[in-house]
């Protein structure tokens, strides 16, 4: 059989050319890194409950007319999506101060934001994706200004739909990171959500404890990111099973 060709390998998914024009095959890894890539690890099973949560989110999604790149599932570990042309940004909307927002304005984490705040970072590892305004983003084309309004209301669809999956089981939406890509059909582009929506990419705390079930856990070694992926999977119901699909031996009475 012919060895499909690699289109991109990123830090935690390859991309794959797909069986159709227009199509690409997504890959979840089980690699993490964090801080610009300079901490590393392999943590068995990401890939597959970030593969199942982010078919699960952009399913939603899609159900609700919000675009995104999602066809469908093809196995454990692959998707296959639109192929889309990647706008250089990082959109991310904030509900609670946490991580960078905490950093730079000294707002203390866990502080309520008075309203979703959606901030865009310049993709680009080499200067460590640094903060960007609306204007560095027209002045430099990388997206115009009705593409940065579509941007914000694609942004807080999201958060919209996200935040309140979350409430109905339990957890709180601190923020979270999308990526946008742009389609064409015909004549006619469009932004719709791109990436992935997972772990890897949202703050996610239990609402009653506080407890962090995200990337966070493995930045800053709070314990096992599989088991808190799992336990956002398993209460959302997907993979109840777990990644393995081995179900832990129980005790009957
Ligand atoms: N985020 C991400 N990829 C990045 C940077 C941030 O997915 O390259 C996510 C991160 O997981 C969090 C949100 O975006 O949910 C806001 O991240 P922040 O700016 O606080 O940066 P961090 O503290 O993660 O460096």
């Amino acid at each position: 059989m012919a060895r499909r060709k690699k289109v991109y390998e990123g830090k935690a998914k390859i991309l794959y050319e797909g069986p159709e024009p227009g199509t690409l095959v997504q890959y979840f890894k089980d690699d993490a890194t964090a801080f610009n890539a300079e901490k590393r690890a392999t943590i068995e099973g990401k890939g597959v409950l970030n593969n199942r949560l982010s078919e699960f989110f952009m399913t939603g999604l899609n159900a609700i007319g919000v675009p995104t790149h999602f066809i469908r599932r093809l196995n454990m570990r692959e998707q296959l999506i639109r192929a889309v042309e990647i706008i250089p940004l990082e959109v991310v909307v904030r509900n609670v101060a946490a991580g960078s927002i905490s950093k730079r304005l000294g707002i203390e984490e866990g502080t309520a934001l008075p309203r979703p705040i959606v901030e865009f970072y310049f993709k680009n590892d080499e200067l460590g994706d640094p903060l960007v305004s609306e204007e560095h983003i027209i002045a430099f084309g990388w997206a115009s200004q009705q593409d940065m309004d579509d941007m914000v209301s694609l942004a807080l669809r999201v958060n919209d739909f996200l935040s309140g999956l979350m409430l109905g089981v339990g957890i709180k939406l601190v923020d979270f990171k999308i990526e946008i890509g742009r389609v064409w059909d015909g004549d006619y582009m469009r932004l719709i959500v791109a990436d992935e929506i997972s772990p890897d990419s949202c703050r996610l705390w239990d609402i009653d404890t506080g407890k962090k079930l995200d990337k966070d856990v493995f930045r800053r070694d709070l314990g096992n990111l599989a088991d808190a992926y799992t336990e956002v999977a398993r209460r959302l119901g997907v993979m109840p099973q777990g990644p393995t699909g081995v179900t832990k031996p129980t005790l009957i009475n």
